[in-house]
């Protein structure tokens, strides 16, 4: 039998990429990531240079690796047939594509806001009469951080939100009322064990997550943690799904309405490097190595992004509660280029970076 290490190719060379690479390490796993020159996980992981859309390079490079995962859902599905993938192409093929996903959402037993297809400018009408409004519209795929989306207040914004996104089959949701934003990352491996994160309460702006707490700050609702974890259970098993899944969710009074999912390790999961004792980065790579799972045992931590621009290290090395975490990327409005982590007793510091990074970002 050879020792080599397992070697796990990654699509995409991102900061997923990057946090996956440096969780690699300690379990003795190697991470090889694709991607284009410069991405950032090549600080700390071989990057091979990879086109995305070229399927005889995808599959080129995961000959050279044991099992391929996805650090991003946007990935052509017709690059995706026939490798080793660990989450399947059927489950990042739903998490792609919105409408696809609320129906599978609705067929696994979960509520969504309510939402109707959009194929052209006289499907509005009909529409509007299943979400009433406000309303959403959003690009069925590429959607991220806010990113394909228009926000309609009357049935006169139709064609001005239909021209912003192009014509592009989109869908039309109802705005739900939410009280809060939460979500519950889960991991499970190819023997369909399963460990679930405490859910996570989620701050964004502009449609880019800024703040995550954990445990929620939402008021008290009871068995909500039990509510999440048999929703996502649902979406694991009936996807056969290996490795870490995110679930957002919007609470409203006391109902769990799914929004999305996603099929990778997920932004506001960022606190479990720290605040738990197995990382979601950790548990995604087991899961999909057919190793035992780690314990999501967590303390109550804060994690704060970095929109835009990093805040230079000699602000933050005074900080003795703050982890940071610099991804490595070229400052541009609107990126993700890294993170910090608190526990929570640290109150005040969390306080402070929250309204310093608020003006910054
Ligand atoms: P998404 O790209 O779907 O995650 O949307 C980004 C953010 O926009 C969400 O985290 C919410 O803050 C907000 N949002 C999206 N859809 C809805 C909705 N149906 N009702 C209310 N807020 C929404």
């Amino acid at each position: 039998m050879s020792s080599r290490a397992q070697r796990v190719g990654v699509l995409g060379a991102g900061q997923l990429a990057l946090m996956l690479a440096q969780a690699a390490q300690p379990l003795g796993v190697e991470v090889i990531c694709a991607g284009a020159a410069g991405d950032c996980a090549g600080r700390v992981a071989p990057l091979v240079e990879v086109d995305l859309e070229d399927r005889v390079a995808v599959q080129a490079f995961a000959d050279t690796v044991d099992v391929v995962t996805i650090e991003s859902e946007n990935i052509s599905a017709n690059v995706l047939g026939g490798l080793p993938l660990f989450p399947n192409a059927r489950a990042i093929g739903i998490a792609q594509e919105r409408l696809a996903e609320k129906r599978f959402f609705h067929e696994c037993g979960i509520d969504t806001a309510p939402f109707a297809p959009i194929d052209k400018l006289e499907d509005f009408t009909a529409a509007f009469a299943i979400t009433g409004l406000p309303a959403i519209l959003k690009t069925r795929r590429l959607g991220y951080d806010g990113k394909g989306q228009v926000r309609l207040t009357s049935v006169a914004d139709a064609e001005a939100a239909w021209s912003e996104v192009g014509g592009a089959p989109s869908i039309l949701e109802g705005v739900v009322p939410f009280t809060s934003e939460v979500s519950l990352l889960a991991s499970r491996n190819r023997h369909g064990d399963t460990v679930y994160y405490p859910l996570i309460q989620n701050f964004h702006r502009d449609g880019i997550l800024r703040t995550s707490l954990v445990p929620c700050n939402a008021p008290e609702v009871p068995g909500l943690q039990a509510r999440a974890e048999t929703y996502v259970a649902r979406l694991l098993e009936r996807l056969d799904y290996i490795g870490t899944l995110a679930v957002e969710f919007f609470l409203a009074g006391h109902r769990l309405i799914a929004n999305e999912m996603a099929p990778r390790v997920h932004n506001s999961g960022h606190w479990t490097i720290e605040g738990a004792q197995t990382s979601q980065f950790s548990n995604h790579l087991r899961a999909i190595l057919d190793m035992p799972l780690g314990s999501t045992a967590s303390r109550p931590m804060a994690m704060l992004n970095c929109i835009g621009t990093m805040p230079p290290a000699h602000e933050t090395e005074s900080f003795r509660q703050l982890s940071r975490h610099d991804y490595g990327k070229q400052p541009r409005a609107g990126r993700k280029v890294g993170h910090l982590t608190f526990p929570r007793d640290a109150v005040a510091d969390i306080e402070f970076w929250r309204h310093r990074l608020e003006e910054s970002c």
